[in-house]
Parts: structure tokens; C-alpha cells; sequence
């Protein structure tokens, strides 16, 4: 399935679910009143906010520390396991419902455009599906999640990275682990990369980041002068 159709579906739930569905929060359950969307206003307030893009080496860029530099990182929210908002994650990469993440996206790149963070920044690359999983899920929730980011910045989306080989799924793997499946799991697309400078890779969470640094290695080995900054939704709160 190509991206085009992934891209379609995610518009076309968005124009459905405000038809046919009844609109209420995913957090919590209760009905959306006019104005709110997707979460209402109260759990959007207690959401755990991460807030660190603006800080030049923070606690997410640590995460990917290596031999690849990341300019700007940044993600919307920390994901603590088995707590309601852990639910937006679970709906939005699952549950048939990726305009939840278009959606928080959006929101949240009112605040990262305030701060500068798209500044410079000419694609945004979403973190590709396995042709297999792209199938199963109808969609690719880093697809929606680009969406919402270039619904404010303008910023082309580019699909500048495929899944070079089957990848079995992260969860229920260990750090180790995860970095050995996620590494060379992707392969960069040269041709769309031509003519770019400074890309922004796109993912729903950020665990131990294996997955951030398999791409970026990618995109780095296809072209050492393309700078990497990456945005995700939601960081996992490592203890
Ligand atoms: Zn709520």
C-alpha cells in the first residue's frame, strides 16, 4: 500500500469521525464540547508535557547519544505505561484511529513553530511501516503524526526512508534487543533526499531510541551532510 492511500485514510477518518462519530475524549471518556478535539481540555491540561526541544542537549538527545549528532529533539508528551493518556498512543498506533495523532501533532506544533523548532528544517521523514504491517494496519501512524506537523509548518513531507527487511515488533524486547532488530532495518531513498539539508525524522515514541538511530544511520550513510533533528509524540519515561 503506498503512502498516498496510508496519507488518504488518515484524511478520510478525520472527515468521518466528525460526521458519524460521537466525538469524545480519548483520555477519559467523556463528551467533547465545541472547541475540543480529540482530548478534552481538562485531560489536555494534566497531560505529562515533555517540553524540552528548546534545550540544546536534553535528556532525549542523551537517549541517541552516539556518533551521530541530532540538532533539535523534541516530543509532545512522556508515556508512563498503564496511565490514561498511555491510551492516545495505543488508540492512535492501533485502534484504527491515526487522526489522534495528526491531531495532537497539529496542536503541539503550534508551540514548537513559537519556539523555532521547524526553523531551517526542509522534510519532515516519517518512520516508515513494514509493507506487511502497512497492510495489516491500513495505516502508518507516523504518517498521521507528519500530517499534523505540516498541516502548521508547511514543511514538505518526504518518504525518504523503507524498511529494508522484515522487522519483528519492538515491544516486549529489551534495550539490546531492540537495537539489534531496529539496526540496518531501514534503508535510505537517495533520490528523494536530493537537494535537502536538514530533515526531521518522525516517530510515535521514543523508547530507547533504536529505532531513531537505525534511520538516522540510514539517512547519514546516504548523505553525511544532511542534518537530523527528530520530533516524536510521546517519550517513554525510562527509570
Ligand atoms: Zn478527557
Amino acid at each position: 500500500m503506498s503512502h498516498r492511500i496510508s496519507e488518504a485514510i488518515c484524511d478520510l477518518t478525520g472527515a468521518l469521525a466528525n460526521l458519524a462519530w460521537p466525538r469524545t475524549c480519548e483520555v477519559c471518556g467523556c463528551a467533547l464540547v465545541k472547541g475540543e478535539d480529540v482530548v478534552c481540555l481538562k485531560c489536555y491540561n494534566t497531560m505529562p508535557m515533555v517540553g524540552l526541544h528548546t534545550q540544546e542537549f536534553n535528556l532525549l538527545h542523551q537517549r541517541l547519544a552516539g556518533h551521530l549528532l541530532f540538532e533539535r529533539v523534541g516530543s509532545m508528551f512522556w508515556y508512563y505505561r498503564d496511565t490514561p493518556h498511555a491510551r492516545l498512543i495505543h488508540h492512535a498506533k492501533y485502534n484504527g484511529r491515526p487522526r489522534i495523532g495528526r491531531i495532537l501533532a497539529r496542536r503541539y506544533a503550534l508551540t514548537l513553530k513559537h519556539d523555532g523548532f521547524f526553523d531551517g528544517i526542509d522534510a519532515i521523514i516519517p518512520i516508515p511501516l513494514s509493507p506487511l504491517k502497512l497492510l495489516r494496519r491500513g495505516y502508518n501512524q507516523s504518517d498521521a503524526i507528519a500530517l499534523g506537523l505540516r498541516d502548521v509548518s508547511g514543511i514538505n513531507i518526504v518518504h525518504g526512508l523503507a524498511t529494508s527487511r522484515y522487522r519483528s515488533t519492538q515491544t516486549r524486547r529489551n534495550a539490546y534487543a531492540r537495537w539489534i532488530n531496529a539496526r540496518n532495518g531501514f534503508k535510505a531513498l537517495p533520490d528523494k533526499l536530493r537537494g535537502l539539508s536538514h530533515v526531521l525524522i518522525v516517530d510515535d515514541v521514543l523508547t530507547t531510541g533504536a529505532t531513531i538511530l537505525a534511520a538516522a544511520e540510514a539517512l547519514h550513510s546516504a548523505d553525511p551532510t544532511l542534518r537530523l533533528s527528530v520530533f516524536t509524540l510521546a517519550a517513554s519515561h525510562l527509570r
